[in-house]
C-alpha cells in the first residue's frame, strides 16, 4: 500500500495506517485528500472502479483532475466539509470516468480539523437505474395508456374518424374509416401517408375538392369546419361512392400550436338518395299537375271570354227587349228573365277569381319544380346580354296594375344596366322580390326599387315598409321551405321557396343576395350582378 505521509508522529502514523487498512477493505471507493487543493494522499483498492489508473499515479494529484466532469462538484462539497469541519453528503453524483458512467453517493469526512478529508463513494448506479427505469417505464405506460384511450375513443365512434398531423399525413383511423378507405385501423406515427391521396373527395356536384379546401386542411389552418357535404371514393374501390357530411377541428398543444386535425364523417348517402327520389317524385308530380291545371285555366278563360262577349252585347239586346215589351211582343216577365241572363258581371268575377287562384297554384307548382331542378342541377339557362332596367320597369308596371294600395317606384342613377344572363330567370327574381314586398306590406305604402353601380357590380335594392322579418329568422329565409314567424299559416300564403330560388339564380349569375330588415318597419332585399362590362 503506497501512501503519502499523513502523520507527523509515530502514533499518528499508526492511526493513519490502521485507517488506510480499514479503508482498503471497504467495498466503497475511498480517497483521502489533504489541504485546500484536495490533493490525493490515499486511494483504496475499490477506487479502481472509478478510476482504474495505477494507484501510485493518482497520489499527489488534485481531486479535480481525476474526476474530469464531476471534479468541480466534488471540490465544492469537499471544500464545504473542510471549512465547516463537518461531514457533508452528496446523495447522487454522476461520474463519467475512464471506467464508464456511474452514480455514486459521496460522503466527505473531515479529519484533524479539516486538514485531511476522507471521501467515501458508495455506488448507487443500480438503484438509480432502477428508479430511472421505473420513471421511463411509468412515462411509457402513461403514453401507452393515452394512446390506448385515444384509440379506444376514436374506435368507439361509430362514424369514420381520421387524424391528420400538421404535415397533412394520416396518423390515425378508426375501424369505420379504415374499412371504408381499405386501410388498417389504429394510431400510427410512422407511415408518411398523405391524407389527400387516401381517397378521391369531391363536392356533391362532382367538382373535385382542392387540397386547401379539404375540411382537415382547413382545420389545420385553425378553422372549425362543420357539415361539408361531399362524395368520397376510396382509391382501392372506385365502385364505392358514398355521400358524407364532414366536420373537422384543430387540436392544439399546450402552447396553442395546431398539431392535429380530427376529421369526422357522417354517412348521408341514404338521406341524399332519399332526397333525390323525393325531388324526382316532386318534379314528376308537379310536372303532371301542370297539364290539368292548364286545361282548367284554359276552360275558365273560355268561359270568361264567352261571358264578356255576352256582357258586351247586353246593352243592345236589353234595348231591343225594351222595344219588344213596348210593342207588346214579349211580356215584362220574359224581359226581366232575359235581362237576368244577360247580367253576367258576377260570373265574370268568379271566372277571374278562378284564373287568379289557378295562376297562384301554377306559380307554386313552378316554384316546387324549379327548386327540385335547382337541387339536381337541372335548371336550364338561356344566357345573353341585356339591359336590366326595362325588365325591372316591366315587372313594376305589371304589379302596379294589380296593386292599388302600393306605389311602386324605380330609382336609378344611370339609364342602362347591362348584364349577362338569363332574362326570364332574372325577371323571376325581380318579380319574386316585388311580389313579396307587396304581400308582406298589407297596409300598402311605397315600394322602392333602387339600382346602383358599385364598382364592377350592379346592385339592386327592393325596399318595403311592411311587416319586416324577425331578427332570428333573417339568416334562414333563403333556405328551402323556410318561412319566418311573420308568415305563419293563415297569415300570408306561400311555400317558402321564392327566396331560395331567387338567391340560387343570383348566385348562378355570379352575384349575391342578402336582406336587411327591422321587424315592424320593413325590409330591404339586395342583390348584385356582375355588370356585363365586367366580363
Ligand atoms: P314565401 O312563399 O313564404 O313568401 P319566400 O321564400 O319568398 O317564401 O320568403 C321566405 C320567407 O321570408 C317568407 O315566408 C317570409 O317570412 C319572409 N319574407 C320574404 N320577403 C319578405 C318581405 N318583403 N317582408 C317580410 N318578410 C318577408
Amino acid at each position: 500500500m503506497r501512501v503519502l505521509k499523513v502523520a507527523s508522529n509515530s502514533n499518528q502514523l499508526l492511526e493513519a495506517e490502521t485507517m488506510y487498512k480499514v479503508l482498503d477493505g471497504l467495498s466503497d471507493a475511498a480517497v483521502v485528500t489533504e489541504g485546500a487543493e484536495h490533493r490525493v494522499v490515499f486511494v483504496n483498492t475499490s477506487f479502481a472502479r472509478i478510476n482504474p489508473a495505477v494507484r501510485g499515479s493518482l497520489l499527489g494529484r488534485r481531486l479535480i483532475e481525476i474526476f474530469p466532469r464531476a471534479g468541480f462538484r466534488i471540490d465544492k462539497v469537499l471544500e464545504s466539509a473542510r471549512r465547516t469541519g463537518e461531514t457533508v453528503t452528496l446523495d447522487k453524483l454522476e461520474i463519467y470516468g475512464p471506467a464508464g458512467h456511474g452514480c455514486w453517493k459521496l460522503t466527505a469526512i473531515p479529519e484533524r480539523d479539516g486538514r485531511y478529508l476522507v471521501t467515501l463513494l458508495h455506488e448507487i448506479t443500480a438503484q438509480v437505474r432502477e428508479k430511472l427505469d421505473e420513471a421511463v417505464y411509468k412515462s411509457r405506460v402513461m403514453a401507452e395508456e393515452r394512446a390506448f384511450i385515444l384509440e379506444s375513443l376514436i374506435q368507439s365512434i361509430t362514424d369514420p374518424v381520421v387524424l391528420v398531423n400538421s404535415l397533412g399525413q394520416v396518423i390515425g383511423l378508426n375501424r369505420e374509416a379504415a374499412d371504408y378507405l381499405g386501410m388498417e385501423p389504429g394510431i400510427f406515427f410512422d407511415r408518411n401517408l398523405d391524407y389527400p391521396s387516401t381517397a378521391l373527395r369531391s363536392y356533391t356536384n362532382g367538382v373535385r375538392i382542392p387540397r386547401s379546401e379539404l375540411p382537415a386542411f382547413r382545420a389545420l389552418q385553425g378553422e372549425v369546419v362543420r357539415g361539408v357535404e361531399m362524395i368520397i371514393e376510396p382509391n382501392n374501390n372506385s365502385d364505392v361512392k358514398r355521400f358524407f357530411s364532414l366536420s373537422a377541428s384543430p387540436v392544439r398543444d399546450a402552447q396553442g400550436n395546431i398539431i392535429l386535425a380530427v376529421s369526422v364523417a357522417r354517412d348521408i348517402t341514404e338521406r341524399v338518395n332519399f332526397e333525390k327520389a323525393k325531388d324526382g317524385f316532386i318534379s314528376v308530380a308537379s310536372h303532371e299537375m301542370r297539364t290539368p291545371l292548364g286545361i282548367v285555366r284554359g276552360t275558365a278563360q273560355l268561359m270568361e271570354m264567352g261571358l264578356r262577349r255576352r256582357a258586351e252585347k247586353a246593352p243592345t239586346l236589353k234595348k231591343e227587349l225594351d222595344d219588344k215589351v213596348e210593342r207588346g211582343e214579349i211580356s215584362a216577365d220574359t224581359r226581366s228573365g232575359i235581362s237576368e241572363y244577360l247580367a253576367v258581371d258576377k260570373e265574370i268575377q268568379y271566372c277571374s277569381s278562378i284564373i287568379h287562384w289557378i295562376d297562384q297554384m301554377a306559380r307554386m307548382i313552378s316554384e316546387v319544380l324549379d327548386a327540385s331542378r335547382l337541387e339536381s342541377g337541372q335548371l336550364e339557362s338561356n344566357n345573353r346580354s341585356f339591359d336590366l332596367m326595362p325588365v325591372i320597369q316591366e315587372v313594376c308596371q305589371r304589379l302596379q296594375a294589380v296593386s292599388e294600395n302600393h306605389r311602386l317606384l324605380v330609382e336609378a342613377d344611370e339609364d342602362e344596366y347591362m348584364v349577362y344572363g338569363d332574362q326570364s330567370r332574372l325577371n323571376q327574381v325581380v318579380n319574386n322580390l316585388l311580389d313579396n314586398a307587396i304581400k308582406y306590406s298589407p297596409e300598402g305604402g311605397d315600394i322602392r326599387v333602387e339600382l346602383k353601380r358599385r364598382g364592377e357590380d350592379i346592385e339592386v335594392k327592393v325596399i318595403d315598409s311592411g311587416v319586416g322579418i324577425p331578427e332570428k329568422d333573417q339568416k334562414y329565409i333563403f333556405e328551402r321551405f323556410y318561412r319566418a314567424q311573420n308568415a305563419m299559416p293563415g297569415t300570408f300564403g306561400g311555400l317558402g321557396l321564392g327566396l331560395y330560388i331567387s338567391r340560387q339564380i343570383i348566385m348562378e349569375h355570379g352575384g349575391r343576395m342578402w336582406v336587411e330588415s327591422s321587424p315592424g318597419k320593413g325590409s330591404g332585399f339586395y342583390f348584385t350582378l356582375p355588370s356585363d362590362e365586367a366580363f
